[in-house]
């Protein structure tokens, strides 16, 4: 069933650049979607509508799970992980994981559980009273993760996320993030420009042209290479 739908989005930024052009896309649950393409060809501009961080120039975005329309609405259940983990410097690896918690006002025994489940579902556990400059980037990257899934929110929307990583890391986290798809049927968009990560990971490419951004080619992957 359907998560999220864009339609007929277009996107012209205040310079005059034509970031988006008749964009349609829909999301359904448990999908492992890559957005692939270019730079510049208008990847980031969609994730960004989707997560209702950026507004159209015209068309709509529905979010399904309510049955509303996503944009500027704060009640959405999305989460976003940007290029850098984006922790707070000052505070604790479980402070960091607490903060949407902390947004909804949520405390006591069961919210200390869901973050204790968060920080061992990537790999965390033992670290809580770390800082974030004591981990390396990959595990800053983890514990971004744990932040964006605490809430158990209903889409999880990445960008380039791992970009920022040595290859080995970004491998090792793609491995990962693969896993925990696979385990707890998440539903991804998941932004990239590599070829190899998008058939590596997704269950599906969309792939996207750039001048004037638009959307090429929707493309099912089932199960390209054997997974354990
Ligand atoms: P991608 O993520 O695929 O690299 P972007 O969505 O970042 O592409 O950008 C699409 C196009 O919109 C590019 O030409 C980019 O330069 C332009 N663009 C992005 N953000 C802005 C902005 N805030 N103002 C003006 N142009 C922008
Ligand atoms: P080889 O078999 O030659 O060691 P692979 O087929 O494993 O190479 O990988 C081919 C390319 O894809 C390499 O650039 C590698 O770093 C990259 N790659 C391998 N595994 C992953 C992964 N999990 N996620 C993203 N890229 C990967």
């Amino acid at each position: 069933r359907p998560v999220l739908q864009v339609e007929g989005v277009n996107k012209i930024y205040a310079n005059g650049t034509v970031a988006l052009k008749g964009a349609d896309l829909t999301i359904r649950q448990g999908e492992f979607v890559s957005l692939l393409g270019p730079s510049g060809c208008g990847k980031s501009t969609l994730l960004r509508i989707m997560a209702g961080l950026g507004d159209v120039t015209t068309g709509t975005v529905k979010f399904w799970e309510q049955g509303y329309d996503v944009v500027g609405d704060k009640g959405r259940k999305l989460a976003f992980v940007f290029q850098n983990a984006t922790l707070m410097p000052w505070a604790r690896v479980r402070k960091n994981v607490r903060l949407p918690l902390d947004l909804e006002h949520q405390s006591g025994a069961e919210t200390e559980r869901k973050i204790d489940d968060a920080l061992e579902m990537v790999g965390l556990k033992g670290f809580d009273n770390a800082f974030p400059r004591e981990l390396s980037g990959g595990m800053q990257m983890r514990a971004s993760i744990a932040r964006a899934m605490v809430t158990e929110p209903n889409l999880l929307l990445m960008d380039e996320p791992f970009g920022a990583l040595d290859e080995m890391t970004r491998n090792k986290l793609n491995d990962d993030v693969l896993k925990l798809w696979q385990k707890n049927g998440w539903t991804i968009v998941f932004v990239t420009h590599s070829v190899y990560e998008a058939v590596y990971l997704s269950s599906r490419v969309v792939v996207m042209a750039a001048r004037p951004g638009r959307i090429v080619d929707d493309i099912s992957i089932d199960q390209p290479f054997p997974r354990n």
